[in-house]
């Protein structure tokens, strides 16, 4: 988006990435929603999101929230988050191979504690080796808490009575804890002294506005520390980025939604995407960005600009879109064309999943999404003999359907539709007697219906 104010001979340091994990209904829209200061939760169907969305928050925006942040000399230009519907999209932005985010937030709401989500969000922060800090959300439902609004968290703290200060203390106790078991060393962050080797816990409300600016601060903190020590990356090279999704958009036809997490892309460029028929190419026609402090998946009235410098999401408009692979590499082609098809090819292959000879057949929108599937169910022992990107095809239907196993005749849809013909050869007797079908957008319901439906058919 905007590079350095006062950029010199010190390199582009550009805007870091960062992810909002953890259990549903925790907070996570609303944490996201109160940070830019709009109002997503309400327009979403249902508790869950459904999409993911990226919104730049300038960094004068975050300072301004705060009279000490003001004076700090901070040389990232803003922060861009990601919402993610659950812990499991998490794996599916990557970013050659790693994960496309540089920090996360972890949501947990204080009045709960650690879920099952929330712990299995953190083993895959560890697993990325990405930093993160912990937002105790929800404060404001603490029984007792006096609440000011917008006030940081120990200025508010201050005003509380001895039992609900105890009360405070022993949740986020709780959550030390519960870090500790996990190997994670953590304080409240107004303690950590060394935020190097201390996980940072900050209490907030969504609702409030308390302790945001605090969070604020200490991912600011997070980001200037990493980004400056190892993330360097460039934001003049050819562009890199990862497809969110692939959306119609009326007048423009099949577009991307893209986070840019490295290098320029310009309109006229040619690059490189991964589709359904393999890596092909095509030319940047518009490219479509989002107002600062808007998020993308909501917006209408796009902003056409000439050229776009990570990190940032932008949607591409160009010939043969409607193919690509949400969740795939996206590249500017620079000098080498070859090179550059054949890494996003060899990105496309290195799924990470093990496949058994006698196996369900699954299908997933995205190659994270099939990933995540796939481990949850070999962590259930569930073997999986094809695993594929894509909407359900007559071909899985019949596929399916040559299954010897009754336990493995089964096909799994993962947030992704069904073909019109292969719904109709679903409905059909012969299959339908035959296949057990489940489809939904939650892992863990599609995997407690399958171990349902498993176990009534062993009785
Ligand atoms: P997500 O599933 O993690 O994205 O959670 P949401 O942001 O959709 O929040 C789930 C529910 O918790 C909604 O009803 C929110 O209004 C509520 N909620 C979220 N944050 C807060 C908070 O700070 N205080 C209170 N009282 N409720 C909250
Ligand atoms: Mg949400």
């Amino acid at each position: 988006v905007k590079k350095n104010k006062d950029a010199g001979d010190v390199p582009h340091i550009r805007t870091p990435i960062v992810c909002v994990l953890g259990h549903v209904d925790h907070g996570k829209t609303s944490l996201l929603d109160r940070i830019r200061g709009s109002s997503v939760v309400s327009g979403e169907a249902g508790a869950i999101t459904q999409h993911i969305g990226a919104t730049i928050v300038p960094i004068d925006s975050i300072t301004s929230m705060s009279g000490s942040m003001k004076s700090l000399n901070i040389s990232i230009p803003g922060l861009l988050f990601i919402d993610t519907p659950g812990h499991h999209a998490f794996t599916t932005l990557r970013a050659r191979g790693g994960a496309l985010a540089d920090m996360a937030i972890v949501v947990v709401d204080i009045t709960e504690g650690f879920q099952p989500q929330t712990i299995e969000a953190i083993q895959i922060l560890r697993n990325c080796k990405t930093p993160f800090v912990v937002a105790a959300t929800k404060l404001d439902r603490v029984p007792g808490w006096r609440s000011t609004e917008k006030s940081p968290f120990l200025k508010s703290f201050g005003n509380q009575n001895e039992r609900v200060t105890l009360l405070i203390e022993t949740k986020v106790y709780d959550i030390v804890a519960t870090l500790a078991e996990h190997g994670f060393s953590s304080e409240r962050f107004d303690r950590v002294s060394d935020f190097a080797r201390n996980l940072a816990i900050v209490p907030v409300s969504a609702h409030t506005g308390e302790g945001i600016s605090d969070l604020l601060m200490v991912l600011i903190g997070l980001a200037q520390r990493y980004m400056e020590e190892a993330l360097t990356l460039t934001v003049d090279g050819p562009g890199a980025g990862t497809v969110l999704e692939v959306k119609e958009e009326k007048g423009l036809g099949a577009t991307i939604d893209v986070i840019l997490f490295d290098g320029t892309i310009r309109v006229g460029d040619e690059i490189a995407i991964a589709t359904t028929d393999g890596v092909s190419t095509t030319k940047v026609r518009s490219l479509l960005q989002p107002r600062p402090m808007q998020e993308i998946l909501i917006e209408d009235r796009f902003l056409r600009v000439k050229e776009v410098v990570a990190a940032a999401g932008v949607k591409v408009s160009a010939p043969g879109l409607d193919q690509v692979i949400a969740g795939s590499p996206v590249r500017v082609i620079g000098d080498e064309p070859e090179d550059v098809k054949a890494s996003i090819a060899r990105e496309m292959t290195e799924i990470n999943v093990t496949l058994s000879p006698e196996g369900l057949i699954i299908k997933a929108d995205t190659i994270g999404a099939l990933e995540a599937l796939c481990k949850e169910l070999s962590a259930h022992e569930i073997p999986v003999m094809r695993a594929e990107v894509g909407p359900v095809s007559r071909h899985d239907v019949i596929e399916t359907e040559t299954i010897k196993d009754p336990l493995y005749r089964v096909l799994i849809a993962f947030n992704t539709p069904v073909l019109p013909d292969a719904q109709d050869l679903l409905k059909e007797p012969a299959y339908a007697d035959m296949i057990q079908f489940f489809t939904g957008n939650v892992i863990y319901h599609i995997l407690e219906d399958y171990l349902e439906w498993r176990n009534n058919l062993k009785r």
